[in-house]
């Protein structure tokens, strides 16, 4: 009995050591930004805009440049190689769907990445464009069969994405590469976040103001780090590379000058406007 009480004490101990390392982890935003007609990757303090050598992942340390915020047009956090999504990551949106016992993955592409602020432009056809509100796992370190236990060492940080999906090309297309990997249709952003508890955030979704979504991601049916186990299984998880990680909920069309952002606890908001759709040029 009292070994019992020692080993509660023990664990409610540990329990408050990490609890409290947590809340003191520093929260750094990295952001990536054009300026003079280059791009530069940079780290936030306050106003201002500290540049960087290289991607922070890949050893980027401060140039001793500096800009104001506002003098920077943000671009997407990142520049991946590779594009991976997971569907039907939350109750609320995956219903009563049978589903293997993985995390259900698909593919998007590097082209379909865009910033903060950047237009979504819907492709000649396609129709009922919705919006899925996410947070995005950015890769720090290459990983390769590594175990869950091993990826919060291979996981740099997280933004806000919007896996812009075309429900109309998702219906009956045997890839979801036109519905979900056309241009435009993943922005990202506006910072990279280090230092949150990346599992448990809020994410809401909001369309021309209204909250759409609303759910925080401690909800994930596959939590963050056992998605970047599985997907390591079968391919290289590289530096920069990013996992868009489902959407809560219900979703809906959006149409040309809607306005839609995705905002994530811990990062901002990532807005984007639709813009005039491509077969109208
Ligand atoms: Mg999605």
């Amino acid at each position: 009995m009292r070994h019992n009480s020692l080993l509660c004490s023990l664990l409610i101990l540990a329990g408050i050591m990490l609890a409290t390392q947590l809340a003191n982890a520093e929260i750094t935003h990295y952001v990536r930004y054009e300026s003079d007609g280059a791009s530069h990757y940079g780290v936030v303090d306050g106003d201002v805009i500290h540049t960087l050598t290289g991607p922070p992942w890949s050893g980027g340390v401060r140039s001793g440049a500096s800009l104001k915020r506002q003098e920077a047009r943000l671009l997407a956090p990142a520049e991946p190689r590779k594009v991976f999504a997971i569907g039907f990551n939350y109750m609320s949106h995956r219903g009563d769907r049978e589903l293997p016992p993985h995390p259900p993955v698909f593919l998007k592409l590097p082209t379909a990445i865009v910033g903060p602020g950047a237009e979504i432009i819907f492709p000649a056809g396609a129709d009922d464009v919705h919006y899925e509100g996410e947070l995005v796992i950015v890769i720090g370190k290459t990983a390769s069969r590594i175990s869950a236990a091993e990826a919060p060492a291979h996981v740099f940080g997280v933004t806000a994405g919007n896996d812009v999906s075309a429900r109309s090309f998702q219906a009956g297309d045997l890839q979801w590469f036109r519905a979900k990997a056309s241009d435009t249709f993943g922005p990202i952003g506006p910072v990279i976040a280090t230092g949150l508890d990346q599992t448990d955030l809020l994410l809401q979704t909001r369309l021309n103001g209204e909250v759409m979504q609303q759910q925080r991601t401690s909800d994930h049916i596959h939590d963050i780090y056992a998605i970047v186990s599985h997907i390591s299984q079968y391919a290289t998880l590289q530096p920069g590379d990013v996992i868009f990680t489902g959407t809560p909920g219900t979703t809906s069309a959006m149409k040309p000058g809607d306005t839609v952002e995705i905002e994530l606890e811990g990062v901002g908001v990532l807005k984007n406007v639709i813009g005039r759709p491509a077969d109208t040029d």
